[in-house]
């Protein structure tokens, strides 16, 4: 589904992808570890073409990613993105959030949107939520509302970049559960994550990355008992 090849990416002088070489078939989930400024967040803002790159191809479904225009929205709205911080609309209610992609992009009309929306949030299990603002809600229960608001467009493939890493420790796991059954359900996922409960539950694969580039792939299990690279064995210990 996703094919990255000999990818390179600039900032300036610095280079903060080095031929990276990746590919995500359809279904799999895909987790990406890494020591701070190896670039993890690089490699998610170039998949769904946030960074340009400098060179190389990235294709998704076979198509290569657009350069501009209605290509590009098409893109943004096949490839699912949740960040870090929540990026809920604030002055939007819970289910205005997840009704405004559906209605201005997939052009539904206002009742099934709104039906559509509804399943999804009792899919995270906020539904009770629905008519409330997102200040109103917790950090577990906003980042699983951004998880539905992504669904909505119904994405081939979402990208998860450290989605748990600004939570306070018990609304953690309520996020990863859902990630989880988002696994289990056969979507397509790249996630950027230090939780090794969520890659050993549900990754099929572990790319580590080191200073920009793939520095090892393994089945997890496979990774973390029996890391091959001296990055990652130095990375692995300092984590536990
Ligand atoms: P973290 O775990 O801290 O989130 P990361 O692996 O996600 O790190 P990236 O954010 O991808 O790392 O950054 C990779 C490198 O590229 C870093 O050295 C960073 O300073 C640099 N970088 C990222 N974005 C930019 C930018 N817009 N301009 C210049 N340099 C950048
Ligand atoms: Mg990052």
């Amino acid at each position: 589904l996703v094919e990255m090849t000999n990818v390179d990416k600039f900032y300036g002088d610095f280079q903060a992808l080095k031929n990276i070489n990746l590919h995500v078939s359809r279904g799999e989930v895909v987790v990406v570890i890494g020591p701070s400024g190896s670039g993890k967040s690089t490699l998610c803002r170039t998949i769904n073409r946030l960074e340009t790159i400098s060179a190389g191809s990235i294709t998704i479904d076979g198509q290569q990613l657009p350069e501009e225009g209605s290509g590009l929205a098409r893109l943004r709205s096949d490839v699912g993105m949740v960040f870090q911080a929540f990026n809920l609309f604030a002055h939007l209610t819970i289910l205005e959030n997840v009704t405004l992609g559906p209605l201005k992009v997939r052009g539904l009309k206002k009742a099934a949107a709104d039906e559509l929306a509804m399943q999804l949030l009792a899919r995270v299990g906020v539904e009770h939520q629905a008519q409330k603002y997102p200040a109103q809600l917790s950090g577990g229960q906003q980042q699983r509302v951004a998880i539905a608001r992504s669904l909505a467009m119904k994405p081939k493939l979402m990208l998860f970049d450290e989605p748990t890493s600004a939570l306070d420790p018990e609304m953690i796991n309520e996020v990863l559960d859902t990630m989880v059954e988002l696994a289990e359900e056969g979507m397509t996922m790249v996630v950027v994550t230090h939780e090794m409960g969520f890659a050993r539950k549900a990754a099929h694969r572990v790319v580590f990355m080191a200073d920009g580039e793939i520095v090892e792939v393994a089945e997890p299990e496979e990774f973390f008992t029996n890391p091959q690279s001296d990055r990652a064995q130095d990375f692995l210990s300092k984590l536990l």
